[in-house]
Order: structure tokens, then C-alpha cells, then sequence
């Protein structure tokens, strides 16, 4: 990267980023992040998984390719045919897309559940004041009088009314073994994770590779589209899309570049 594709060190606020820039998403993404840690919203290791997803975006051309087009339109129809959905937020998903995950939950009739994997009663605060800012009614996570099986116990905590009963979960930038412990308990699992071989996505019923940056918007987008559609053709859309054909897709792009 040439310096004058770096982010100048004085940005303060998002709009300082010019649009135009070649990087604008990857710029727009680390500052919205480094807001988040300044607020308390978002932890300091939140900063390595986003480095870690800005490398496989830039293979992945920055783009949504159609493998992961087709899995934000499975995940919609998933979340409008679910008795309970739930979209499970955590710091990164908090700093980089609230106002979009509140548009997704009013889209599909999902709660908003904040769930941490460095749980304290400050971020919780935090996090669930920043949702609060930007639309959100009701926030869950608070309670925390649940507890997922098979996981330590400060990783384990759910809401009972919340994530516990839930049948379709969307979990993006999810750790490994939170996915696993959700996917056993035989939850509809929704991953969104830009890097195809992490645990979270290799679960997930529905695996998305993409910018949540991206993808969220996308899926409010499908789902506002489907908001009439019928239960035959929700499952036709489920149906119609294939887990492994998607992962191997965004793979192949992130390998070959084609
Ligand atoms: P595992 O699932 O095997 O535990 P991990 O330890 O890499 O994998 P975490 O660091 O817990 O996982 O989660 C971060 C994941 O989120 C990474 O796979 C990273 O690629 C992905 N990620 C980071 N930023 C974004 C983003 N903006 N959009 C989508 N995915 C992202």
C-alpha cells in the first residue's frame, strides 16, 4: 500500500475520509473500530480480528461476490421464517454496523441481543446505549439468565427469553467456539466472517463471506424485498442454496483472485 493510501493519523470524524479513496471502505471500517475502542464499546483485541478480516476483504476485491449475494438472501429468508430470530452483537458488530443491525431487526422482526466474549457490565452499558442512539427499542443481553452448555461460564451467558430460545441466530465475527456450542445446541446458525475456514462460518447453516459492513445492509435489503413472499418461496430460496458450493466460491476468489 502507497502513503498516500493510508489514513491520515488526525481523522476524527468519518466524514474526513474521502469517498473516493481506493481504500475508502477498509479506511471507513479501521476508524469506525478505533472509535469503538476509544468509546468502550469495542475491546482492544476487536482491532486484531479486524485486521485480520481487512486482509481477506482485500483479496477478496472488496466486494460481495454472488456466492455471498446468495447467502445474504438465504439468511433473510431464514430470519422472516423463524419463529424467534435473534441478531447477536458483539463490540466490532456494535462500532461498525448499529444502525444497520437495528434496520435488519426491524426488517425481520429479530431482537438484538449483545453478546461478549470480554463480558463486562461496562461494555454491556456501552454498547447497549450506542444501539440505543441509533434506533434500537429494546436491547437484550442484560439479563444474562441463561447460559449456553459446554462453554465457560463467562462466554456461556445468554438471555433466556433471548439467544437461549432462539431458533435462528445471526452471529457475525463470531468466535469458534461459541458457534460450535450454539450450533449444537441445534440453533439455525447465520455466520457473517470474511475468512472462509474459520470454525464459525464451517457451522454455520448459513455461511456469509463478506464485510459485515456489506452484508447487513444487503440482507435488510433481501428481506425488505421478500417482506410479502410467501413460506414456499422462503424455502425455495433455502433450498436453493448450497453451504459448501458458497465456502469453496469465496475460497477459490481468495486463493486464485478469480
Ligand atoms: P475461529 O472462528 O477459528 O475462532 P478466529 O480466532 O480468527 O477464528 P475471531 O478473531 O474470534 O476468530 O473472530 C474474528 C473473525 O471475524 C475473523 O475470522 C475475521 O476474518 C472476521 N472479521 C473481522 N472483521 C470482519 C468484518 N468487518 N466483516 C466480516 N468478518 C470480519
Amino acid at each position: 500500500m502507497s502513503e498516500d493510501e493510508t489514513v491520515p493519523a488526525d481523522v476524527t470524524h468519518e466524514e474526513e475520509i474521502p469517498e473516493d479513496h481506493p481504500r475508502y471502505q477498509d479506511l471507513l471500517t479501521r476508524h469506525r473500530i478505533e472509535t469503538g475502542v476509544e468509546k468502550g464499546i469495542t475491546h482492544l483485541q476487536g482491532m486484531h480480528a479486524e485486521g485480520r478480516g481487512s486482509a481477506f476483504d482485500y483479496l477478496l476485491g472488496e466486494e460481495t461476490i454472488p456466492s455471498a449475494d446468495a447467502a445474504e438472501r438465504a439468511a433473510a429468508a431464514h430470519l422472516l421464517l423463524a419463529d424467534h430470530p435473534v441478531l447477536s452483537i458483539n463490540g466490532n458488530v456494535a462500532a461498525l454496523v448499529p444502525g444497520e443491525m437495528v434496520d435488519l431487526a426491524d426488517a425481520t422482526d429479530a431482537d438484538l441481543e449483545i453478546n461478549l466474549f470480554n463480558r463486562t457490565d461496562e461494555r454491556i452499558a456501552a454498547i447497549a446505549d450506542h444501539l440505543r442512539e441509533h434506533g434500537a427499542t429494546e436491547v437484550k443481553g442484560l439479563e444474562a439468565d441463561a447460559r449456553i452448555p459446554n462453554l465457560d461460564h463467562q462466554r456461556a451467558k445468554v438471555d433466556a427469553d433471548g439467544i437461549y430460545e432462539a431458533d435462528v441466530v445471526l452471529v457475525p465475527l463470531e468466535d469458534g467456539d461459541r458457534a460450535e456450542a450454539l450450533e449444537a445446541m441445534g440453533k439455525t446458525e447465520l455466520v457473517i466472517d470474511l475468512n472462509p475456514l474459520s470454525r464459525s462460518p464451517q457451522v454455520a447453516e448459513v455461511p456469509i463471506v463478506d464485510n459485515i459492513i456489506r452484508a447487513v445492509p444487503n440482507m435488510a435489503a433481501h428481506a425488505q424485498e421478500l417482506a410479502d413472499a410467501g413460506e414456499g418461496e422462503l424455502e425455495g430460496i433455502i433450498e436453493a442454496f448450497d453451504r459448501e458450493e458458497a465456502l469453496e466460491e469465496a475460497e477459490e476468489r481468495i486463493r486464485s483472485g478469480l
